[in-house]
């Protein structure tokens, strides 16, 4: 038998393969039309990136979607689960296929590899909430621009996901609504930290005490 994430694969559950999304206000989503189990990951993944501020933000990653479905499947389809302790935590497939789409540091185990940057930024912006922000001056926030597009960090975070690179970008406007750097054309993601610089060199947040940071990172206490 073919399995997938504990999964039967070629056992098609009562109304196709789907998944009833929770939402943060009480009420459900049901995703559907998925012609398998990994496009159904894809398809809830996809969905979670882009309505992050409708969904748990902690939830919107590979592992936690795979987890999910299966959990879904297995309390309400028995006969399409194999396996309810089957592991995906960081060897997911969709993981990996996401990594390899925005270009992870497979070497580099101490920033979440598994976890694409497009998603870490989508977490990051969930947690930032709707509320303003206190932002820097201009003057500093060139500073740190400057900063960042000279660092090995400051890397690509768009993949093929339209909607996902979309929700950035519309995220973007919303919270820095006309305010521009003198480099915002070379502002990519900071892989170190997991957020978009564009946005992050325009906020006025506490310093991280954290050593491997690089040292000429703006960010470092
Ligand atoms: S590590 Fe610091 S300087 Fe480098 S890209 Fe990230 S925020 Fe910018």
């Amino acid at each position: 038998m073919s399995v997938h994430n504990g999964l039967a694969a070629n056992v098609v559950p009562p109304n196709g393969f789907h998944f009833i999304q929770q939402l943060k206000n009480g009420k459900t989503h049901k995703i559907e039309g998925a012609n398998s189990w990994a496009e159904l990951e894809h398809q809830v993944l996809r969905f979670r990136l882009e309505q992050i501020s409708l969904v748990d933000p902690e939830r919107a990653d590979p592992d936690h979607v795979a987890q999910d479905i299966r959990d879904y499947v297995c309390a309400n389809f028995p006969t399409s689960c194999v396996d309810r302790s089957f592991q995906v935590v960081g060897s997911s497939t969709l993981g990996q296929s996401y990594a390899q789409d925005t270009g992870g540091d497979p070497s580099d185990n101490t920033f979440r590899k598994f976890i694409p940057l497009i998603q870490r930024i989508a977490e990051w912006l969930g947690n930032l909430g709707q509320e303003p922000k206190p932002f820097t001056t201009p003057a500093e926030a060139d500073k740190r621009a400057n900063t960042c597009t000279t660092c090995a960090y400051n890397v690509r975070w768009e993949t093929t996901c339209g909607p996902c690179v979309q929700n950035v970008k519309m995220e973007t406007v919303r919270i820095l609504g006309t305010r521009k750097t003198r480099h915002d054309d070379n502002l990519r993601g900071c892989r170190r930290i997991g957020w978009y610089n564009r946005i992050a060199v325009w906020l006025d947040t506490d310093k991280m005490a954290d050593q491997s940071l690089p040292d000429k990172c703006w960010h470092k206490a």
